[in-house]
């Protein structure tokens, strides 16, 4: 999906797609993008239908707002905390998707089952322990779980991605939402069969220089 340049626009547009694509519905989930003092955050409680880029909420590092500004996510916390530690971030996606959700909600790490598991970072997308939505002690449990990563499950909760771009934020949850799909579709034919840690090493140095990556950046010159 190309999202648009403007950053509130794009917050919109990217929690009105994860509401058509079934990704979220009513008022879950969340999304921000990183801005040079802080981040713009997507507001608490309103349905993406509904959505204006006009409320999307700025906050500076500290976690002020401005006075006037409707009441930021619930969850500003754990984006707030994934920027200060991950400068490599520049976008969070945050959602309930359902065979995420469903994986979270029995504290099961999605395994190395295809290939794909990769783009979160990792030969496995780990599950951040449990912690009330909105505190600092998911903001905590969420950022550590992260370490190194793309993505997350969330106990008993859901999923998040993370991105460069906001674009990728929402590629990589869609991503883990169909791979956590397959996983689930897997266990009920009598559970998957999982590539090994070499295999899945040489995928992660493979996604290092896939698809449009500057060719003079790859380790090879850029061959193949
Ligand atoms: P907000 O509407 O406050 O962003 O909360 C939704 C959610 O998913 C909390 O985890
Ligand atoms: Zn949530």
């Amino acid at each position: 999906m190309i999202v648009s340049e403007d950053p509130r626009e794009a917050i919109v547009q990217v929690m009105q797609a994860l509401d058509a694509r079934g990704l979220n519905r009513g008022t879950s989930g969340n999304v921000s993008v990183r801005t040079a003092n802080g981040m713009l955050v997507s507001p608490s409680g309103i349905v993406a239908s509904a959505l204006l880029p006009e409320q999307i909420v700025a906050m500076d590092g500290e976690g002020t707002s401005d006075a006037n500004a409707g009441r930021p996510s619930s969850e500003w916390r754990m984006h707030l905390g994934i920027y200060t530690r991950r400068p490599d971030v520049g976008a969070i996606v945050h959602c309930h998707s359902r065979h995420a959700t469903t994986l979270a909600c029995a504290n099961r790490p999605i395994p190395p089952i295809h290939y794909m598991v990769a783009v979160s970072g990792g030969a496995q997308v780990p599950v951040a322990p449990y912690a009330t939505f909105g505190t600092d002690a998911l903001a905590d449990r969420v950022v550590d779980a992260l370490d190194g990563r793309m993505a997350c499950l969330m106990a008993n909760h859901g999923q998040i991605a993370l991105g460069t771009s906001l674009g990728m934020a929402l590629a990589i949850a869609e991503e883990i939402e169909e791979q956590a799909a397959v996983y689930c579709g897997t266990l009920a034919l009598g559970g998957p069969v999982l590539l090994d840690a070499a295999q899945m090493d040489e995928v992660l140095a493979m996604f290092a220089r896939y698809g449009q990556t500057p060719r003079a950046a790859a380790p090879d010159g850029g061959e193949g």
